[in-house]
């Protein structure tokens, strides 16, 4: 069981399920050499995978090519299921900054062989994830500056004004399949400029108006 804190608020929420979006940026699906699809494709972390400011993420020793990506997180404070996009934003609690960590090579080359990615995005600690800002205080979250450093050298950039589908879209796309319940998170796919990290590396995740999320990595 995990809880994150809605800051400036007494508020902690019990995480539910962590839905993630994949290629919601063009850049980073050109990148990967996917196409970007029409419809939002999800997956889900467990809870068990998060992990807090300053910690340390641990790569599966199976694994020699585990990657960055930055994600806008958003804190889901009221629950619904078929909700429609004009009315996405209430739902809302709080905004934050995740780290979506990757196996890009678990042994069976899990994604294309088509099989289910839960191993390679699921792992312990696969979830580094900052406090959350509440959603009041951010007056646009289609216009954050993300930014993502390793050992101070930058390696991400993007805004999340370039996301393929809007955050109303995705909560409308998500929950007419998931029932979205208080304390979930949904990740909203990452910028161009993902790449290997490495034990000992520092990652640095910054978006403007959330601030910055640190951790090690081994
Ligand atoms: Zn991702």
């Amino acid at each position: 069981m995990h809880r994150v804190l809605l800051l400036g608020t007494e508020k902690t929420y019990r995480v539910g399920k962590i839905l993630c979006v994949t290629r919601n940026y063009r850049a980073h699906a050109a990148e990967l050499n996917n196409e970007s699809s029409a419809q939002p494709v999800f997956f889900l972390k467990p809870a068990s995978s998060i992990i807090g400011q300053g910690e340390t993420a641990v790569i599966p020793s199976v694994s020699h090519n585990c990657q960055h990506e930055i994600e806008l997180a958003v804190l889901i404070g009221k629950g619904g299921k078929d909700i429609a996009p004009e009315s996405a934003l209430n739902h809302i609690a709080g905004y934050g900054i995740a780290i979506d960590l990757t196996l890009r090579d678990l042994p069976g080359d899990l994604k294309t062989k088509g099989l289910p990615w839960s191993m390679a995005k699921g792992f312990d600690t696969s979830c580094p994830l900052s406090d959350f800002i509440p959603a009041s205080q951010i007056t646009d979250p289609q216009a954050l500056e993300l930014s993502l450093y390793v050992n101070d050298e930058l390696r991400q950039q993007g805004n999340s004004a370039e996301m393929i589908h809007s955050i109303p879209k995705l909560i409308c796309a998500a929950s007419a399949i998931f029932s979205l319940e208080e304390g979930d998170i949904l990740l909203t796919g990452t910028p161009a400029g993902v790449g290997p990290l490495v034990s000992g590396d520092q990652v640095k995740a910054q978006i403007s108006q959330l601030g910055s999320l640190i951790i090690g990595i081994r």
